[in-house]
């Protein structure tokens, strides 16, 4: 018997995550510069990480012979004050990934199930299938979640529900009321869990911190990946109720964030320029793409994050056509849309010159 027959079975079913490529790999296989190559594939910062992380880090590098911190707790109370919650509810993640992956730990198992959107970020339905789970896809007419479907969709089963707030990869946001409609209807036996990576680049973001005060079913998931440029560095966190919480700290390993992270996320979380800046650069970014699809006559849908889901024909050719010229995009057959490309927002220069290789191609 192979090896395979001994695994568990839903390790071996699992299609694995297929992350954005990477710039050397490009680089590497088309025998290009990496420094000529503009990755927009990631929803990465493209102005760099926050410079006071940087300082932050640097400092914190003179310490690494020394284990973190395992209860982050500089940067928990600093999350703690910032969101007017108890350091009890604050839980660190090696990436807010990872609170994904702590939440089906505590919740997950053969017979239960998780529920989310049908174009959701691709991560929940991975996990779901890792732990045995049942993963239930809901509708998003316009690829807007429905959350009234959502709500319907519970049964005695049901643990989680994923709503990622706004979602990658659509960059659509669902309000207040929606939200609030939906909390009313949460039962007893299951946790509404928000993803909101891209929080800090809305101008009207519904409050879901209130419902962790409440003492509600609710986890809220934050990342210093997207706004504060700190991809690499794996560091988010999660806000949740204290039971909630309770079971998340007991899932985690004990050194889950490293030293270098918390050091930098502890800095960021006061570089407000830097946050600044992006979401600046953002705003115009965005409004470019969505003006320049639209002369184009392209589909697309409007987004509120740091990227832009459009439809392009083809889209595994439209990125390995781009890939040649040394723009790196992202197709989107994963997420059962093999017509798209999704874009992330670039620096003004990066946006133009991708634009330029997404002409030549269309025009093949
Ligand atoms: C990018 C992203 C994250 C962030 O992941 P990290 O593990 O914190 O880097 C989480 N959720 C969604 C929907 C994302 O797009």
């Amino acid at each position: 018997m192979s090896i395979e027959g001994f695994a568990n079975q839903f390790v071996c079913d699992l299609v694995a995550y297929e992350p954005g490529k990477p710039i050397e790999e490009t680089a590497r296989e088309l025998g290009l510069d990496p420094a000529d190559i503009v990755k927009l594939a990631s929803n990465e910062n493209p102005l760099g990480p926050s410079p006071l992380a940087k300082t932050a880090m640097r400092e914190a590098l003179e310490v690494a012979h020394i284990y973190p911190d395992g209860g982050a707790w500089k940067l928990r109370k600093a999350i703690a004050e910032k969101y007017g919650v108890g350091m009890e509810n604050v839980v660190p993640g090696n990436g807010s990934n990872e609170i994904i992956e702590l939440l089906c730990h505590c919740f997950l198992k053969p017979g239960a199930a998780l529920i989310a959107a049908e174009h959701a970020f691709v991560v929940y339905k991975l996990m779901a299938t890792l732990f045995g789970a049942d993963y239930i896809e809901v509708p998003d007419p316009d690829f807007v979640h429905d959350l009234d479907a959502m709500a319907d969709a519970i049964t005695p089963e049901t643990r989680l529900v994923f709503i990622a707030n706004p979602n990658n990869p659509t960059g659509t946001l669902v309000g207040q009321d929606e939200i609030d409609r939906f909390m009313d209807r949460l039962p007893d036996h299951v946790i509404a869990v928000f993803d909101e990576a891209y929080h800090e680049f809305l101008t009207d973001a519904p409050d879901t911190v209130k419902f962790v005060k409440e003492g509600r079913n609710v986890v809220v998931m934050r990342t210093f990946s997207k706004a504060q440029g700190l991809a690499a560095l794996r560091i988010g966190f999660g806000l949740a109720s204290s039971p909630i919480a309770a079971l998340l700290h007991k899932a985690r390993q004990p050194f889950n964030a490293n030293a270098i992270a918390q050091a930098g996320a502890l800095a960021a979380m006061a570089d407000d320029d830097h946050v600044r800046k992006t979401v600046a650069n953002n705003n115009e970014g965005l409004a470019l793409f969505h003006e320049e699809f639209g002369k184009r006559n392209l589909r697309y849908v409007t987004s509120v994050a740091n990227f832009v889901l459009v439809e392009v024909g083809d889209g595994d050719r439209v990125f390995s056509e781009m890939l040649k010229s040394g723009v790196i995009v992202r197709a989107m057959r994963g997420y059962k849309l093999p017509g798209w490309v999704r874009i992330s927002v670039g620096t003004p220069a990066e946006n133009r010159r991708c634009l330029e290789v997404l002409d030549k191609v269309l025009a093949d």
